[in-house]
């Protein structure tokens, strides 16, 4: 294990990860200092325990051994181009994390443009029923610098792909790609970087879990030792799958039915998809089928992700406004018959027209809000010519509550509202929860009236 003892590592970035990163250190006795844009509650909480903060240095503050940066610092800032330049190992959490890991904890690791959150509390949850000592840790619930001193038996661990960019010597006992579609690619700077930084999540694994029905999850595979696939369809011998209603595992023989489709508590294809993906992690593990459709049953979704508001005059209001993407928001979509579709904010320059084609059979009516509006009403008058369009072009606090009526004004009984937006918040709304919040507050005096 490193030991940090009289090392000087500078922090960069002192939001949740870094402050875990920073506290660690200090345990260790390292000289600890912290870059950040701005001091903040938590740039003053650790030079309180002991750090020393030194804003955003032009050059890099002498005597520095190791640079751990966060996961908002990308690669091609200039003070972790100027370390790495200069021979300084430079690593992300995740790797400062795994390199103080206790090795007797294995690592059960999930990434993937969609679904990671949602699995990983699948995952914790069927961990939990099987009376483990487990945590969702990394991405979603706390970060990998704060669990790795704690004696779980196993962790269920969440990564981004910039995580795994900057993770080399990661080696979970068993890992994930969910689904790979273009998103982040101007984090990246290309699709290909995107792919080879989620592919780290399959190094080394006693078993890479892939999905049969994803292209790029099977491909990023390709030199994994032993795979277990997971697939919507009857299972194929070596994989889990569905048949009958019930989520069945032939990866031994005889195959056993581990739950019902009915038992995972929210709704839609993906989800599906989500709860083989995490039983599958469970059972490389070792977890009985039992287990699973006890995970299942008793695991609480993350707010903002296919959750039904209120049914108002017989229409349900559905908010998913972490569907931040096109490949999100399809899934989304699939979920239900006829959809009054919310959609719009930024795009982050991914092409929309094979996604406006593909989901165009769904849409009863469509209401447009955010920045990049106009590129999806361009592609649904190509696409979805004879779908009713109507655009809120307002972007003040009551824009939300004038979607939401113009959405109730286009629903019939039976319809689904459904904002999964296809396109990240940022241009109107803090983040996504600030959008969902909106949205339900929307719905809510729609109701009342
Ligand atoms: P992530 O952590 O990868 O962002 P989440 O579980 O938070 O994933 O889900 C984000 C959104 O992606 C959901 O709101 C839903 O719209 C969509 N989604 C969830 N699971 C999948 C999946 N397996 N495939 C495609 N889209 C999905």
């Amino acid at each position: 294990m490193t030991s940090y003892q009289g090392r000087t590592v500078l922090v960069a970035g002192a939001a949740v990860a870094g402050a875990a990163v920073a506290r660690v250190l200090l345990a260790r006795e390292a000289v600890v200092l912290v870059a950040d844009q701005r001091e903040s509650e938590s740039t003053a909480e650790l030079e309180l325990a002991g750090a020393r903060f030194v804003g955003l240095p032009s050059a890099l503050p002498l005597g520095v051994d190791t640079v751990v940066a966060s996961p908002g610092w990308r690669p091609d800032h200039p003070l972790l181009v100027a370390a790495a330049a200069a021979g300084i190992d430079v690593i992300g959490e995740v790797e400062f994390a795994w390199q103080l890991r206790d090795p007797a904890v294995p690592w059960l690791a999930v990434t993937g443009t969609n679904g990671k959150t949602t699995t990983v509390l699948m995952l914790e949850s069927i961990l939990r029923a099987a009376g483990l000592r487990t945590v969702a840790a990394g991405n979603v619930g706390l970060p990998l610098a704060e669990v790795v001193g704690t004696p779980y038996d196993v962790l269920a661990v969440e990564l981004g792909s910039p995580q795994l960019h900057s993770a080399p010597s990661l080696r979970p006992l068993a890992g994930t790609v969910l689904n790979v579609a273009p998103d982040h690619i101007d984090w990246h700077g290309s699709f290909e970087r995107y792919t080879a930084a989620k592919a780290r999540v399959y190094a080394g694994n006693a078993a890479a879990v892939v999905n049969l029905d994803d292209e790029w999850s099977v491909r990023l595979a390709a030199g994994s030792a032993r795979t277990v696939g997971f697939t919507l369809s009857a299972p194929p011998q070596g994989s889990l799958g569905v048949m009958d209603g019930v989520l069945a595992d032939r990866t031994a023989d005889p195959g056993v039915v581990l739950a019902n489709v009915s038992d995972i508590p929210v709704p839609g294809p993906h989800n599906v998809a989500n709860a083989l993906a995490a039983a599958a992690l469970a059972r490389v593990y070792g977890v009985d089928p039992a287990a699973v459709s006890a995970g299942l049953r008793s695991f609480t979704p993350a707010p903002h992700r296919n959750a039904l508001v209120s049914t108002v005059d017989g229409v349900a209001y559905v908010d998913d406004s972490k569907a931040t993407n096109p490949h999100a928001a399809a899934a989304s979509l699939s979920a239900y018959g006829r959809v009054v579709w919310i959609a719009g904010g930024l795009l982050k320059g991914v092409a929309v027209d094979d996604f406006v084609a593909s989901i165009r059979d769904r849409l009863a009516a469509v209401v447009l809000l955010g920045a990049d509006r106009q590129l999806l009403a361009e592609a649904l008058a190509r696409h979805a010519p004879d779908v009713p369009v109507t655009e809120v072009t307002r972007t003040d606090n009551g824009a939300m509550d004038e979607v939401v009526a113009r959405a109730a004004g286009l629903a019939a009984p039976g319809d689904t509202v459904l904002l999964a937006p296809a396109a990240a918040s940022w241009d109107m709304f803090s983040d996504y929860s600030a959008r969902g919040r909106a949205f339900v507050a929307g719905v809510q005096k729609l109701a009342a009236r």
